[in-house]
């Protein structure tokens, strides 16, 4: 991960400060605040800030005036019935604010999720940096064969040596056609906001991220799932490791619930009770189609 010497200094300097504070604090999370935790091959994921934490979802839930009077079970079974039951406006009550380099490509999926806040590194005022995501040999596959939107094998031999190649030397090209377009060095010199535009999306931006603890769930539920890119779940798995750590009870209710359960339509409840009383259910009599039926199956596993 590309950090300068003065960036980690920065960052070491700003870990080393403490402040006394009667606002909450989570321990779990302190402890990774300000570090940059390495994604893709020069990105990063760092928390700047955060409020809040599994006290705090209870204390909105309560509208408590102190701490709440409540014993940590009850808060871990409070968490988990709001969950459970899409109470959730407690959970906007924690927030998160994050720094991430990401290249454009992930970018342009990631600021989708309307519902934060974000600052992005300005190439109008300042020069890009020369990095490009170049994906490792295991994350260059080909394109599926069963799945429009996805990946399938890995390539290899000539074919992964000659993409590779063409990813490497492009995004240079690029770049240094785009040195010297801005070069004022015995010419003008062009706009760097014109400039920009001959940049491929594999170049990496930088933004700061601000996201309340739903959304964030959200954006996690969506992003960290399977069926999302390789390329912004690796980051969505950076976070979860980090929310798991700020706010424990919420993050096991949300694996529970959300990533690890599943919704399940009338027709296909009606399906679940005829097979428990023994009826032999094909998706011909299901009510279901071949899809429906295909994802039913797989969540039954
Ligand atoms: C696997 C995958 C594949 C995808 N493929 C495509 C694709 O091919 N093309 C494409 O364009 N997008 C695609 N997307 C993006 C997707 O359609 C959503 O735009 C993205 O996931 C953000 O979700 P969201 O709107 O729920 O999130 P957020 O913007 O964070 O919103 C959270 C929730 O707030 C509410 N909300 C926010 N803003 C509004 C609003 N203006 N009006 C009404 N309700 C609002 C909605 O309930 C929403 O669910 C894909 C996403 C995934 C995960």
């Amino acid at each position: 991960m590309p950090l300068s010497s003065e960036q980690q200094a920065e960052i070491a300097a700003q870990r080393s400060e403490t402040h006394t504070t009667m606002r909450a604090t989570a321990p779990g999370m302190e402890k990774h605040l300000y570090t940059a935790y390495p994604v893709l091959d020069h990105g990063f994921v760092r928390v700047v800030d955060y409020m809040g934490d599994d006290e705090a979802i209870c204390q909105a839930a309560r509208v408590s005036y102190g701490r709440g009077t409540k014993s940590v079970q009850n808060d871990e079974g409070l968490i988990r019935y709001l969950m459970r039951h899409w109470h959730s406006t407690p959970f906007e009550m924690c927030e998160i604010k994050l720094h991430v380099k990401l290249p454009v490509f992930v970018a342009r999926q990631w600021i989708r999720h309307r519902t934060a806040n974000v600052n992005e590194y300005s190439a109008r005022y300042s020069i890009l940096d020369r990095e490009f995501y170049i994906p490792a040999p295991d994350a260059l596959n080909a394109q599926s064969v069963i799945n429009n939107q996805g990946r399938g094998e890995v390539l290899e031999g000539e074919e992964a040596q000659r993409v590779l190649k063409y990813l490497t030397e492009d995004a240079m090209r690029a770049y240094d056609h785009y040195e010297e377009m801005i070069s004022q060095d015995g010419q003008q010199g062009l706009a760097r906001e014109l400039a920009r535009m001959n940049l491929p999306a594999n170049i990496y931006t930088q933004w700061y991220w601000k996201v309340d603890l739903h959304n964030l769930l959200h954006f996690l539920r969506l992003r960290a799932d399977a069926h999302a890119q390789y390329e912004i779940r690796v980051y969505a798995d950076e976070i979860c490791k980090l929310v798991a750590d700020w706010v424990p009870f919420a993050f096991k209710a949300f694996e529970d619930y959300r990533m690890g359960g599943a919704t399940l339509s009338a027709g296909a409840l009606d399906v679940v009770r005829r097979m428990l009383k023994g009826e032999e259910v094909t998706q011909e009599n299901s009510g279901m189609s071949k899809g429906e039926w295909r994802e039913f199956q797989g969540i039954l596993g």
